[in-house]
């Protein structure tokens, strides 16, 4: 085969998992004869993963590491990735060894028949997983793919291989605020969707906390869709008509019978209600005005370091 191949690995304290994801995927990729370039993007650990990266860079040349300044996320250090990869295929694989290295003679094969632009991933069972984060996990996938154009795939890792044209593209998008299983969808090209059965981690901690997993989701619902600014429209619309109408009722009872006002309790509930829901759609608002607010800064996504990489692009 003869185009090249780059693996990029966000890693956040993959000290543990590092050496054997290592060992497992350069076993892969030297057994079927790939030319390939490992690139080991440091997102500010504070263990020893740069360590380990090092050592392994002196010992193959194929090894690139990247070195943030700090922690600057998955996201960022996928982009950092996918700014710095030179090959034609360019992967994205997880260093827990949850993104099985063995898929990708597979991947590579399917893009070379031609037919594809890229291979991406999607586990078929959530198996070893809370059942409330299956649940919630579950109807965020329905609802974000009703009410946004992106197509959003159940189960997608972000495990995937891609073509050049492709992966320009996803560099293209140099939005802040990214949620790559979104932007992958936006910009297109026909995916081939490899399903496989989930696997645990080979070591170390998953740094998804619960809290952090429904951030995410909302993020990924306000990057991708408006639709919760219409449904703010258009139930200040409906409750302004309502309210209208019982209005010309109560006047007009008023004046032709003359009763006086009960309801002091109902009065109250009904303008806690309406209080609550306009502060509840001022905090949709808020959440896109944030948005906009961290995107018209244009800070960079990532600040590198150090690297052993040439010609890095050394912030982005
Ligand atoms: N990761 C990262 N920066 C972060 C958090 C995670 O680069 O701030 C990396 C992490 O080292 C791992 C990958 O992202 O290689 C996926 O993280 P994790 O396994 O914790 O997520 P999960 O597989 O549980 O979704
Ligand atoms: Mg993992």
């Amino acid at each position: 085969m003869a185009n090249r191949v780059s693996i990029i690995v966000p890693c956040k304290n993959e000290e543990e998992v590092l050496p054997k994801f290592y060992d497992e995927i350069v076993k892969v990729l030297e057994e079927n004869r790939y030319t390939y370039e490992l690139i080991i993007v440091n997102d500010g650990s504070t263990d020893g993963t740069l360590e380990v990266a090092k050592e392994l860079a002196n010992r193959n040349s194929n090894i690139k590491y990247i070195s943030f300044s700090r922690n600057f996320g998955k996201e960022a250090a996928m982009y950092a990735g996918f700014c710095n990869a030179d090959g034609e295929y360019v992967a994205v694989m997880d260093a827990d060894l949850q993104d099985p290295p063995a898929l990708l003679p597979k991947m590579i094969e399917i893009l070379e028949s031609g037919e594809y632009d890229s291979v991406a991933t999607r586990r078929v069972s959530r198996k070893g997983e809370p059942v409330i984060r299956s649940f919630f996990a579950r109807c965020f996938y329905k609802f974000i793919n009703k009410i946004s154009d992106a197509d959003i795939v159940d189960g997608a890792r972000d495990f995937r291989l891609m073509k050049r044209e492709m992966v320009d593209a996803v560099v293209g998008m140099g939005e802040i605020n990214r949620f790559s299983k979104g932007i992958f969808g936006w910009v297109g090209f026909k995916t081939y969707w490899l399903p496989y059965e989930n696997i645990e981690r080979a070591a170390g901690t998953t740094k998804w906390s619960f809290f952090g997993l429904m951030k995410y989701a909302v993020d990924g619902i306000i990057n991708f869709s408006e639709v919760p600014l219409d449904i703010a429209s258009w139930f200040g619309m409906i409750m302004t008509f309502i309210s209208f109408v019982a209005l010309v009722f109560i006047v007009v009872r008023r004046l032709v019978f003359g009763d006086p006002v009960a309801g002091w309790a109902s009065t109250i509930s009904v303008i806690v209600f309406i209080g609550g829901i306009q502060l509840f759609f001022l905090g949709i608002m808020g959440r896109y005005m944030a948005k906009t607010y961290t995107e018209t800064k244009r800070r960079p996504h990532y600040i590198i370091a150090e690297s052993n990489k040439e010609n890095v692009k050394k912030v982005n």
